[in-house]
Order: C-alpha cells, then structure tokens, then sequence
C-alpha cells in the first residue's frame, strides 16, 4: 500500500511517499518558505535525483497542492494518481493528554488538536493547517494524526508532575510532556529488534541529540522519564536552547536589564545553549571546527555539552535500575564520534564501555550499529532514526494490515 507523510512546520512542509510494508521510500521532499515570499519545492526522487521549482505558496493548502503536483509526476514521483493512496500520517506536535497513540482523524481530533494549539502555539496550528488542506485534497482515504508526544504518555506522575502548585497542573495543564516522542519510540523498536528482542523486553536511554536534544528513559518499551519538559525548552543544552536552569535566573535578568516575558522567552529559546555559550556556533561541526583552531568558548560548550548528557545517563540509569542499551541518535549522535565518546567518558564504572575503532566507524546515518566495547555490560548502538518512516508506520498499522508484520 502507498502512504503519504506529511510534517508542516510554520514555513515548510515535508512529506515523503512510501510503500508499505516494503518501507521504500519511493520519493519526498520539502517546501520551503511556505506562507512567506519565495517559496519553493525540493523534490528527490527514488533515485534521490533532486528536482527544485518556484512557486509562491501563501498557504499551506497551496504548498500540499504541490507537493501532491509533484508526487503524481510520471517521472519522479511515485504514483500516477492520488486515488492510489492509502492513507496519509500528519506529524502534530501537542496532544495533550489525550492522544496516547497515532489515531485515525475525525472532527474530534481536529476539534482537539486545536484545542491543543495552546500549548504548541508554534506547531499545532500549522500541522492544522496540513490536516485540513490534505483531507480537501483527498477526502475518501484515511488520515492519520502521529503526536510527538504521544509516546511519552507512558511517564508516571512522580515523572511529569512539577515540584510546583498543583492547581497550576489542573487549571492549565502544566506538567512533562516531552517532545521527539517519534524517534525515541521509534529508536526504541529499532534497539529492540537489533537486540534480537521484543521491545517490551528491553530497558533503555536513548539520546536524540540534533539541534534540538532529547534523552529519554525506556522502562519494557515504554517512556518512563524524559528531559523535555512542558516545552522543548527543559532538559540537555541544545543549539541555541538552555535546557535545565535555575528557573531564579531569567526572573533575575528580567528586572536587572527590564525584558518583557517574551524577550526573555526569545532569548532562553534562540539565543542560548551553544550559541549563548560560544556567541556563535550553533552546527556541532562548527564547533569542532573552532576547537581545533584553538577556540576556547567552543571547548567549553563541547565539554558543557556532553557533560550534561553524560550527567542524565547517570540519571536515568538509577531511575531504570537495569539498562540494556544506551541508544544514540539524530545529527549529532549517528555522526559525531567525538560528541559520543565524551559523553560517555567514564562510565566504565557504570557498564557502558565503548569500542574506540566501532565508535569512529559509526558515521553517516545509515547503519544501526554496535559501538561497545565486547565486554561491556550495557550495548551502545547508534541507531539512525527516520521519523518519516515511523509516521508511515503508525499508518500502516492503523490502517493497513497492522504492525505485527513490522516487529
Ligand atoms: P534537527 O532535526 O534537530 O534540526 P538534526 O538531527 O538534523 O537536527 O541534527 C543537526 C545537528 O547535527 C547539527 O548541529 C549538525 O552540526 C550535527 N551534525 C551533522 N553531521 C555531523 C557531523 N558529522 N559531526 C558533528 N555533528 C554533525
């Protein structure tokens, strides 16, 4: 069967075409710019051949009109027709506490995601948006709604309760979410079968580490803790976010240099993590880069950095009690030896233990591999992650015949 996926950020969309249960990719791409001037598509096809166009896309409906343009192109899309589609899976951000799992879209849920858009201001409308113009454009075929949060919504409350007034919990539903909740369950499954077990079997910390970073603590398959908070914004240093603070500083700056809420917000979001710290490298290549030329605000944000990760290792190790794998993932940890190897400095003690020469070889994000050492009590693996993918996934498994044939 066919899948369409579709992720629609503020300005862009990216979608992909697979075949299911094959999991090819028969061709996807990316909208750029869309709701602004000068936008285009990027388009690859199953030969990863890329194909650019102009064309202004004032709304998200006119970019899925597009993207469906060049999917049923002859040459490089995939398929001739739409009515060969078999379903499609929309990425939305927030789900509340609602959507513990990917569902089939009704007006309940789109009521819903709504609804939700208050606590995802910058997500939830645009993912909307694509719900909504994709559903015009092919209304008779499922439509699947895949939450990043969803796969967190196994946290206890002794995990995503604040040390605050609880009222605030009830009045405005402010508690642990996380976010990145698609490539940790999907990382997770992956760990799982790599390991030649079910993924309910298996304990585990897996790290997304991209520009935006995310650990999260794995109990029998499922999300038991998480650094990401009521926003992207708790948690690991990340490129320009500051993760964990004392919540006293930005209150203290505040009044000292008189910010309004949201100057703050913008700066805690945009101009903090490596980029506060260096005052100008957010690509963790950069920073490699000026490391090696001697910079030394760029050191101290690598060391920062992985000693962060390093510190919620320790964390969630104590938190799971037994792990069996530590699972690296996204830009940073399916190609940075370096960054993997601090962040693990010194945990022997701990059981994870990694293999220097496996280390270096993992690189490129294409293989799942073993890094540990042979003796070391806890694997390491990186395993590269592939949201698009798992979206695909989650619809098949809805819609198609289940995912049972999957894992
Ligand atoms: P996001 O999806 O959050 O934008 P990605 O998962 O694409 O992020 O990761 C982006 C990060 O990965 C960037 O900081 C980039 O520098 C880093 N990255 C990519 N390749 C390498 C590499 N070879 N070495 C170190 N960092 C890398």
């Amino acid at each position: 069967m066919k899948i369409i996926t579709l992720n629609c950020g503020s300005s862009s969309v990216k979608y992909a075409l697979f075949d299911m249960p094959s999991r090819k990719r028969l061709s996807y791409g990316i909208v750029q710019r869309v709701t602004l001037t000068g936008s285009f598509i990027e388009h690859y096809d199953a030969h990863n051949q890329k194909s650019t166009h102009r064309r202004e896309c004032p709304t998200h409906a006119v970019a899925i009109a597009l993207v469906m343009e060049f999917l049923t192109n002859p040459q490089a899309g995939g398929i001739k027709d739409l009515a060969e589609v078999n379903g499609f899976g929309h990425r939305v951000v927030h789900g509340g506490e609602k959507f513990t799992s990917a569902v089939v879209i009704n007006d309940e849920v789109i009521r819903s995601v709504a609804e939700f858009s208050m606590l995802a201001p910058l997500h939830n409308p645009a993912n909307l948006a694509g719900i909504r113009a994709a559903m015009q454009l092919a209304p008779d075929v499922p439509h699947v709604a895949i939450f990043d949060t969803a796969f967190l919504a196994t946290m206890p409350p002794h995990a995503y309760i604040y040390a605050l007034p609880y009222e605030w919990y009830e009045k405005y539903h402010i508690r642990r979410y996380g976010f990145h909740g698609t490539s940790h369950g999907y990382v997770s499954k992956r760990a799982a079968a790599f390991l030649g077990r079910k993924p309910a079997a298996v304990n585990l910390i897996t790290l997304h580490i991209g520009n935006g970073v995310s650990i999260t603590a794995v109990k029998d398959g499922a999300a038991y803790d998480h650094s990401m908070g009521f926003t992207p914004l708790e948690g690991a240093v990340m490129g320009t976010r500051c993760g964990d603070i004392d919540p006293a500083i930005p209150l203290y700056v505040m009044q000292q240099e008189n910010l309004s809420s949201a100057e703050m917000e913008s700066i805690l979001n945009r101009n903090s993590g490596l980029l506060g710290i260096t005052g100008k490298y957010v690509d963790r290549r950069d920073i490699l880069a000026a490391m090696q030329a001697g910079d030394k605000r760029a050191v101290l944000s690598f060391e920062i950095e992985c000693y962060r990760l390093r510190k919620y290792i320790g964390a969630y190790l104590a938190a799971l009690g037994r792990v069996d794998a530590v699972v690296f993932t996204a830009g940073v940890g399916e190609n940075s030896p370096r960054h993997r190897a601090k962040i693990c400095e010194g945990l022997d003690g701990l059981g994870i233990k990694l293999a220097e020469d496996r280390n270096r070889q993992a690189v490129g994000g294409q293989e799942e591999m073993e890094i540990n050492a042979p003796d070391s009590p806890v694997k390491v693996l990186v395993i590269p992650t592939n949201e698009e993918l798992a979206f695909a996934e989650e619809v098949f498994s809805l819609v198609g015949k289940g995912r049972d044939n999957l894992y």
